[in-house]
């Protein structure tokens, strides 16, 4: 047993708690149990100890060809939500050129949309820890460096900066956001998705299973709150802030609850994305959080942030 934290990870405040003892119910790539914190002042949640030691692990090689392979109509239609999304806001950038860096964006599937919908998109640069997406981005011509951002150097700026679900998984999310922040061209944005801990499945699942933990490889999940203070030590400024259908969530946390009541069946070598419920639980789930979206909070933060006030 190792000793629970002494202070939340994001506001430093001491008012911290269990919240949740998960498993990897998705992947089922370690045994072990994890115990994630919440803070009672900003309402981060985090894992500790921190799995740092156990990458190869919890990553395993058949990790990102899971999350490509289902393209159900749920992701069909994300994807074209995204689209319509990503068109909007490169419209607001006023460059002839744009260079888009897209940190964690393995194969480069969304440089890839992002290129069809505005052609002054004369650079892409992806920066992932994935040694297998290289060939296929470089194929589509996109610059990769395989390594952590932490660790990637350019003279470039970019003004168009991606982080999709990506600052949930680093040990020191301030770093990166900084990081980022120092790679920003004037003008530029920084498009930021990630999970939010102040919503009504992270307060119904938590003692089950709640899918925003993808645990063991979320570390640190914001809410509004707590990532408002975050950005406080950094110069960056929210343009934008939404909320997104949180679908997955819904469907992992629900069928994880199934299968610890012994309903339904999973497994290493069935993971819960293969299972036949995860496509019509997620597709009722994406209506149901598309409807409420409006006057709810949902378990998906869209963040847009600027250098300039
Ligand atoms: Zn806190």
């Amino acid at each position: 047993m190792s000793l629970a934290p002494a202070y939340c990870r994001v506001c430093k405040q001491q008012n911290i708690s269990t919240w949740s003892v998960a498993k990897d119910y998705e992947y089922f790539s370690v045994d072990e149990e994890f115990t994630y914190y919440g803070c009672a002042d900003c309402g981060t949640i985090f894992i500790h100890p921190i799995p740092v030691d156990q990458l190869k692990k919890i990553y395993p090689s058949n990790y990102y060809s899971f999350a490509n392979k289902s393209k159900n109509i749920v992701v069909r239609l994300k994807e074209w939500l995204d689209k319509r999304f990503f068109k909007r806001i490169l419209k607001q950038l006023p460059d002839q050129e744009i260079s888009v860096l897209d940190i964690g964006g393995g194969t480069g599937w969304m440089p890839d949309v992002l290129k069809k919908t505005d052609s002054r998109i004369n650079f892409t640069q992806i920066v992932d820890i994935d040694e297998k997406a290289k060939s296929i981005a470089e194929e589509n011509s996109h610059a990769y460096f395989e390594g952590t951002i932490e660790n990637f150097e350019t003279d470039k700026k970019f003004h168009l900066i991606l982080m999709l679900n990506l600052i949930e998984h680093v040990a020191d999310p301030l770093t990166v956001l900084q990081k980022a922040q120092s790679l920003l061209a004037p003008g530029g944005i920084i498009v930021i998705k990630t999970p939010n801990t102040d919503s009504w499945d992270a307060r119904l699942y938590k003692k089950s299973y709640w899918g925003g933990l993808h645990c063991p490889r979320h570390w640190v999940i914001f809410s509004e709150k707590s990532f408002r203070q975050l950005l406080q030590s950094t110069s960056l400024k929210i343009k934008k802030l939404t909320y997104t259908q949180g679908a997955p969530f819904w469907a992992f946390s629900i069928i994880a609850a199934l299968h610890r009541q012994k309903i339904v069946r999973i497994s290493a070598q069935k993971p819960i994305i293969f299972h036949w419920l995860f496509a019509p639980i997620s597709a009722v789930f994406a209506v149901f959080d598309f409807i409420r979206r409006p006057f709810a909070k949902t378990s998906q933060l869209f963040i847009i942030l600027t250098k300039d006030v």
